[in-house]
């Protein structure tokens, strides 16, 4: 056991309290990762809401990077020191997703009830998300974890972890976009513009951001949409598609909110997908017309963090970002530390399009 100081949430709603907490040595399989950074994604915000349920008190936060300080027995590959990327992809590696290169849809359960973690007395403190990391350390799979060189910077390595491979895998692993092809993208938030990003390194044709907010269609553009649409109109799908020309080959909703997925599909050319990537609250309920997605050939398709495979996919964003081609630091809005998390929380419950990232040290 390791005494480490978390953020720990005791009721939904409220406050999160700066405690220490007892942190188990890894098991087979595991390590441990001393963390320099976690960002703040909207899924933690909807889980301290109470917005999906699950078991209190917990250690949110899924969005990290670090360096590994201790291996459990079977570790291969890495090694004390190592800067990684820490994921809540925990894959079993032998399930039927899994085996079919599907690890984000890992059959094999994790209950964060029996995880590392627990409070000082011994009584239980659920593992979020298999990560827990608005904490000092972590305990995770070594599934979970991808090394990257020393040097990339650990806040913009944090990133890496959840929205930037959520948008951008959205695009080439979900919607599979080709070069030529149009796509729109829902929401200019910190998955939304790696989405953009991704459709731009796609070789995409026309790129329509749609949001609430000019100042994010702003920021949009800077990340490579070529248009950007107002959501707050009535028919902002009529716009998108002035833009495009036509209807668009995807759309990619970023957003956790139920309307956007009703109004999807208006912006779909025939033969086009909608990306499901944004995950309302449990219950939340959209509806669209059957009949006309059958007769236009539409697919509305879900994707779960970008359907990555992350020891592919995340060594290959990081040379992105290294040859410039992958904006990240620009993602960043804030840096904060533990003790100011709830202020952190707050900045990003106002809706900025960017990310703030919890730095340890
Ligand atoms: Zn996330
Ligand atoms: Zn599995």
């Amino acid at each position: 056991m390791t005494l480490i100081k978390a953020a720990v949430a005791h009721a939904f709603g409220q406050p999160l309290s700066i405690e220490e907490v007892e942190l188990a040595h890894p098991k087979p399989g595991e390590v441990e990762v001393t963390l320099d950074a976690c960002a703040i994604c909207h899924s933690d915000i909807t889980y301290l809401d109470g917005g999906w349920g699950g078991s209190l008190p917990a250690v949110y936060g899924h969005e990290a990077a670090g360096r590994i300080s201790r291996l459990g027995d079977g570790v291969t590959g890495l090694k004390p020191g190592d800067a990684v990327v820490v994921t809540l992809i925990r894959s079993c590696g032998t399930c039927a997703s899994c085996c079919t290169g599907r690890p984000t849809g890992c059959e094999t359960a994790y209950d964060g009830d029996k995880g590392p973690l627990s409070m000082p007395d011994g009584s239980k403190l659920h593992q979020a998300m298999a990560s827990g990391a608005f904490a000092e350390r972590v305990v995770v799979a070594q599934t979970q974890v991808v090394k990257i060189g020393d040097d990339i910077p650990m806040d913009v390595a944090s990133l890496i972890a959840c929205g930037v491979i959520t948008g951008v895998g959205a695009v080439v692993n979900a919607a599979q976009m080709r070069p030529g092809q149009d796509a729109v993208v829902i929401g200019a938030g910190g998955v939304g513009l790696n989405a953009i990003q991704g459709a731009r390194i796609a070789g995409a044709r026309r790129i329509v951001a749609v949001d609430m907010l000019p100042e994010k269609l702003d920021i949009a553009m800077e990340f490579g949409a070529t248009h950007g649409v107002l959501a707050t109109g009535e028919t902002p799908w009529v716009e998108a598609q002035q833009a495009l020309g036509r209807g668009a080959d995807a759309v990619f909703v970023t957003v956790g909110a139920a309307g956007a997925y009703t109004t999807a599909p208006n912006y779909l050319a025939s033969g086009g997908k909608v990306i499901m990537v944004g995950m309302p609250a449990t219950g939340a309920a959209s509806s669209y017309e059957a009949g006309n997605l059958a007769a236009a050939s539409q697919a509305m398709i879900g994707s779960k963090m970008g359907d990555v495979v992350i020891q592919r996919d995340i060594p290959w964003i990081v040379d992105l970002y290294r040859q410039g081609r992958l904006k990240l630091d620009e993602l960043i809005s804030a840096h904060w530390s533990l003790e100011q998390i709830n202020e952190a929380i707050a900045d990003t419950k106002t809706g900025s399009a960017k990310r703030n990232v919890i730095l340890f040290k």
